[in-house]
């Protein structure tokens, strides 16, 4: 019901408040603090983002929303508290730096916990429901939305830290996808916001292949992509602390790929391009990929990338792409 909503939502808000003290005021809080600075993230990007910290214990959370006035049931419900038997419930998020993660207006409505002492998962969310929607939800954007529209541009990242190591960079206009993949529901909130949408995923097998399916999905909205590709191993946050947010802004950001441009190299892994069959396999794909495109200077552009690259004929290169063309009407 609306008024048990309501009832959760504020008692998200009292445990984000809650959290973010604990961080600076318990002495489980000063290792989490501690590995926060230790991560190079400064007090006032902390502040921004109300990062907090679970103490590492049972009913903590339970006796505080307890003295406020809250039945267990609720707890339950809001995914504060969890179970192993569906008999005794415990606090859900223990030892953990806490990121909240809030709506489009600012409310918090769910938190991601990362562990600090290795244990697995890495990262903890709160479960999925009526308020915290994964697919829907992406981290930042209440902060972000105004820079998002006055530069007509949103950087795309995969992780809560790689936020705000872009914050910390003077990047405003950051968000991120909570973990799970990239919805259409994702883009089209984006587009409602931007035309343009750089995706700078990690330098990984997964971060590639999870660029691939978001560019899908974003040219589907009608979205203009650019890739910011980084060296393998490397995640924004990681290229930052390592090179410095000059390096990032200029090196990465600025020089980032059409999406053309990284099809062609992202698709060659799928072939072996020394043999013959799978060669021209791979300039198939490539014509598909290029009959997709919404210009015609862009397709005359990359048609003759691709005839001289593999020497093919122009002309026929054109006659495969005006059939292709032809069958995707
Ligand atoms: P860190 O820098 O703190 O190690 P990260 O953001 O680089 O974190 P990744 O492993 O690259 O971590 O994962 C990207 C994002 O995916 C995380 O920010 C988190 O939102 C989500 N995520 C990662 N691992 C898990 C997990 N085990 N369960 C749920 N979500 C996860
Ligand atoms: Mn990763
Ligand atoms: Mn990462
Ligand atoms: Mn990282």
């Amino acid at each position: 019901s609306t008024t048990e909503e309501q009832l959760i939502l504020e008692a998200y808000q009292w445990l984000a408040k809650l959290y973010h003290h604990l961080l600076y005021h318990t002495k489980d809080g000063k290792k989490g603090l501690e590995y926060l600075h230790q991560r190079g993230f400064s007090d006032d990007a902390i502040e921004k983002f109300q990062i907090g910290f679970s103490p590492q214990s049972r009913d903590f959370i339970v006796k505080f929303l307890e003295k406020k006035g809250y039945h267990r049931q609720l707890m339950v419900k809001a995914g504060f508290l969890t179970t192993n038997d569906q008999i005794n419930y415990f606090d859900r998020f223990r030892g953990r730096i806490i990121f909240p993660i809030r709506n489009a207006i600012g409310k918090t409505v769910g938190f991601g916990g990362r562990s600090i002492d290795n244990q697995e998962p890495k990262y903890l969310n709160s479960p999925e429901s009526e308020l915290f929607q994964k697919s829907k939800l992406l981290y930042n954007f209440d902060n972000a939305r105004s820079e998002i529209r006055k530069r007509n541009e949103v950087i795309l990242l995969e992780g809560y830290a790689d936020v705000l190591a872009l914050y910390q960079a003077g990047v405003m206009n950051a968000v991120a996808s909570l973990g799970t993949s990239f919805t259409d529901s994702h883009a089209n909130i984006l587009r409602r916001y931007v035309e343009t949408v750089v995706i700078c995923f990690d330098g990984d097998t997964a971060g590639q292949n999870a660029t691939y399916k978001t560019l899908k999905l974003l040219k589907k909205v009608g979205c203009n992509v650019k890739i910011a590709m980084l060296p393998n191993g490397y995640d924004p946050d990681q290229y930052i602390q390592e090179f410095g947010a000059e390096a990032f802004r200029h090196t990465i950001l600025d020089t980032s790929a059409s999406e053309m441009t990284f099809l062609i190299s992202h698709l060659k892994k799928n072939y072996n391009l020394n043999q013959e069959g799978d060669r021209l396999r791979y300039v198939e794909n490539i014509i598909s990929e290029i009959a997709l495109l919404d210009s015609s200077i862009k397709r005359d552009h990359y048609l003759r990338e691709l005839s001289e690259q593999f020497s093919l004929s122009y002309e026929a290169l054109q006659q495969d792409l005006a059939v292709k063309m032809q069958n995707s009407k």
